[in-house]
């Protein structure tokens, strides 16, 4: 049995679930795609949501904080990536505040507003940003990731209020930008001094607590040959011979599948809840001239990893080496390998107290309690890393993110309500 005033909250957002999935079918209908590179999205109406969203948070008698991020005005720091170039003018981040009556404890409710591309609109049955209903789901380019999650947030905080429970802890609702690219939307509410206990972002979880995500590398290995004819007898490279780029390459290329082959195997690769390392060459380009030895071939990988891993950099460069040691042209002409550390993963203990306290929401609404592991990665990896606060996801379904007709299901939707519901209430009592 739950305490009176959980019960009445949960019956609350029963009865009102009508307005939790107009609200979402209203986030889908701003377009808010995340721009790959400066270009501006056409259509682009981030400005548009989150005026909405700030609305519902004034409402709500939030104190609000809207800017534009300033990337250049950001501090780089071991693990942020390359954040000093990212236009992200017009899509403003937006913090809305409440003060609660100073006893309990403070807690961040954090989600990204931004969605990835529709993709090919012939592949959708459904409008991807109208939020159509269908066999009990709602449809379209962020019903899940994450638009789902802002949401349930949000009418968690608003039927807590109309049931008339008080909190005691200090809230902060933050809804972002630029999550599906660089993060740095949270970025810049952390670096902005927004901190609290811990933090909750509704991701879709498939109503499990995410408590770790893998970081990420990417990067360039250029590997050098000599230019020569292609159709006549090449002398050996030492007296003068062409050297082909791309036979080189392929020894690099093999070179990194070995590498993912050691890290399975490797006793620090292994985690609980997620696949240890890989490097993946993702494009390759190399030659210019059919009748011309290729004199360079660049090959670009991403690397993902666990998150105790510290400089992975350092460990494609060691095997880079070792192969460039054993072939004699690259030992004296060794690859080059160019990589930005994009981010570090981030792991939350499973003892932390908002942990448990997320087991037991989702214990106490019938569900069995499971930690997760993220293969990819989320805000959380600033809030944990940077902010140092205790971070958490639960949320939907998410089985259908970055598809076609992506969906939530609406009972997952207000049962991240519910949760979401519960754990505010607890965390911030
Ligand atoms: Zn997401």
């Amino acid at each position: 049995m739950l305490p009176e005033k959980e019960s009445r909250v949960l019956g609350l957002i029963d009865e009102n679930k009508q307005e939790i999935i107009e609200y979402l079918q209203k986030l889908i209908s701003f377009k808010t795609v995340t721009p790959q590179d400066n270009t501006k999205v056409e259509g682009d109406d981030s400005k548009g949501l989150q005026n909405f969203v700030r609305n519902t948070l004034e409402e709500m008698s939030f104190s609000v904080d809207m800017w534009e991020v300033v990337s250049s005005e950001l501090k780089s720091f071991p693990g942020s990536g390359d954040i000093q170039n990212r236009d992200l003018s017009n899509m403003p981040v937006l913090v809305g505040k409440l003060e609660g009556n100073g006893k309990g404890k403070s807690l961040i409710l954090n989600g990204h507003y931004d969605v990835v591309p529709e993709g090919i609109v012939e592949n959708w049955k459904h409008d991807p940003f109208k939020g159509e209903i269908e066999d009990s789901k709602i449809f379209g380019r962020g019903a899940n990731d994450m638009k789902g999650g802002i949401a349930a947030m949000l009418h968690a905080v608003k039927f807590i209020q109309e049931a008339g429970v008080r909190i005691g802890g200090d809230l902060t609702v933050q809804t972002v930008p630029d999550e599906e690219a660089t993060c740095m939307g949270t970025l810049a509410c952390c670096q902005r001094g927004y901190t609290a206990d811990a933090a909750i972002i509704p991701e879709p979880t498939d109503m499990k607590v995410l408590v770790a995500m893998r970081g990420s590398l990417y990067g360039k290995i250029t590997v050098f040959g000599r230019a020569g004819h292609a159709e006549l007898t090449q002398p050996h490279w030492s007296e003068g011979g062409a050297v082909n780029a791309i036979s080189k390459a392929m020894k690099v290329i093999a070179a990194l599948e070995e590498l993912t082959d050691e890290w399975r195997t490797r006793p620090d690769k292994r985690h609980k809840f997620l696949d240890p390392d890989i490097i993946i060459p993702t494009v390759i380009s190399g030659g210019k001239w059919q009748v011309t030895y290729p004199e360079k071939v660049e090959i670009q990988f991403g690397s993902i990893f666990v998150p105790g891993t510290r400089n992975k950099r350092q460990e494609i460069e060691e095997k880079l080496r070792n192969v460039a040691n054993n072939d004699s042209w690259m030992k004296e002409h060794p690859p080059k390998l160019e990589a930005e550390e994009w981010s570090y993963g981030a792991e939350v203990d499973e003892n932390e107290p908002i942990v448990k306290m997320g087991m037991a929401v989702l214990r106490d609404l019938g569900f069995e309690p499971a930690l997760a592991g993220f293969g990819s990665l989320t805000d959380a990896v600033h809030l944990v890393n940077y902010s140092k606060i205790p971070t958490i996801s639960i949320g939907p379904d998410y089985k259908s993110a970055h598809m076609a007709d992506e969906f939530v299901e609406i009972e997952q939707l207000i049962n991240t309500t519910k949760a979401l519901a519960l754990a505010i209430m607890r965390w911030c009592e």
